[in-house]
């Protein structure tokens, strides 16, 4: 029995510890991440389907840890928020967006809209607006050019602390935008308690619009709820010309996804090129 028990020990302890070992191992390389440069920001165009034009961006946190391995997103966002390390991750993604977008729209007509993932752990953190206060400040980027995007967890709590820094950031003059819209709680009585201007369709409900009549009909239900409460609309994950052409078809303009471009860095973003010929 007792050689048994010690089997099976090892077998879930070798589990068991290639994942701690992987989390102790990425945690300690994020913390020299900053230093060393290892960061860069891609971004996604946004496409009005209507105007045929790029209407902004979405930043998303690359990690070329070591200068030498491409670490995805989904790897280390959850790690940097559990060791606290998000916070200051999360104030380098704004300094850097926030210098892009004046880069981008310094002199244009049409600016475009540069939108940064927040984690809720930077609400937590009691100063994030101070520290966008100052970021906007330092770049003398214009707030109206920035959407920040949250998720639906952040509002659930309804904390005072919460609610006052969207009011703050609402007042400022940022758009407020509700990512990964349908995926959560979906209380929609906390849509009008807080200043968000636009819900994002979570890509699953996009990438079922063929397959899955739910997902159809969630769409076109999300859809009918943003316009009638006011709400700007975007939908991610766009992959085919049919779902681009069905999001149209219910007047949901606004859309993200390898369809039309994958992230890419600052340089290869073209805001004069016409989009809609895939369709
Ligand atoms: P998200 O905010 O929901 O971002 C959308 C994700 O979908 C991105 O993955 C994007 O590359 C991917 N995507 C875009 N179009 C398509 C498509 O047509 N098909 C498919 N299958 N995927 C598409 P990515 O860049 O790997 O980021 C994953 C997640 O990591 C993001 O999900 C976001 O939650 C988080 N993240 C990324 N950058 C940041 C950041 O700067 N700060 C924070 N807090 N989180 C970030
Ligand atoms: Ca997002
Ligand atoms: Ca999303
Ligand atoms: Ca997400």
């Amino acid at each position: 029995a007792k050689r048994q028990g010690r089997n099976n020990y090892q077998f879930y302890s070798s589990d068991l510890s290639q994942t701690t070992i992987e989390r102790i191992d990425i945690e300690r390389s994020l913390r020299r991440a900053l230093k060393n440069d290892e960061f860069l920001l891609h971004y996604q165009p946004q496409i009005n389907l209507e105007a045929d034009r790029i209407v902004g961006v979405e930043a998303l946190l690359r990690w070329n840890r070591n200068h030498c391995e491409m670490i995805p997103p989904d790897r280390f966002i959850s790690i940097a928020e559990d060791s606290g390390c998000i916070v200051e991750m999360g104030e380098w993604v704004l300094l850097t967006a926030f210098k892009d977008a004046v880069q981008w729209n310094s002199g244009r007509e049409h600016p475009i809209t540069v939108a940064i993932n927040l984690s809720s752990r930077q609400f937590i953190h009691n100063n994030l607006f101070a520290s966008i206060k100052r970021l906007i400040k330092k770049t003398g980027c214009n707030p109206a050019w920035i959407t920040l995007e949250i998720t639906e967890s952040l509002l659930l709590n309804d904390s005072a602390h919460i609610r006052n820094t969207l009011k703050n950031l609402d007042k400022m003059g940022f758009r407020i935008s509700l990512d990964d819209f349908g995926t959560g709680y979906s209380a929609l009585s906390y849509l009008n308690k807080f200043p968000v201007s636009e819900i994002k369709i979570d890509q699953s409900f996009v990438q079922g619009i063929a397959s899955n009549n739910d997902h159809r009909l969630l769409v076109q239900a999300i859809i009918s709820m943003a316009k009638s409460l006011n709400k700007e609309l975007v939908a991610e994950g766009v992959e085919t010309a049919a779902q681009a052409k069905y999001l149209l078809g219910y007047d949901c303009k606004v859309v993200q996804g390898y369809l039309f471009s994958k992230p890419k860095p600052f340089d290869d973003i073209d805001l004069q090129a016409a989009w809609t010929s895939a369709l």
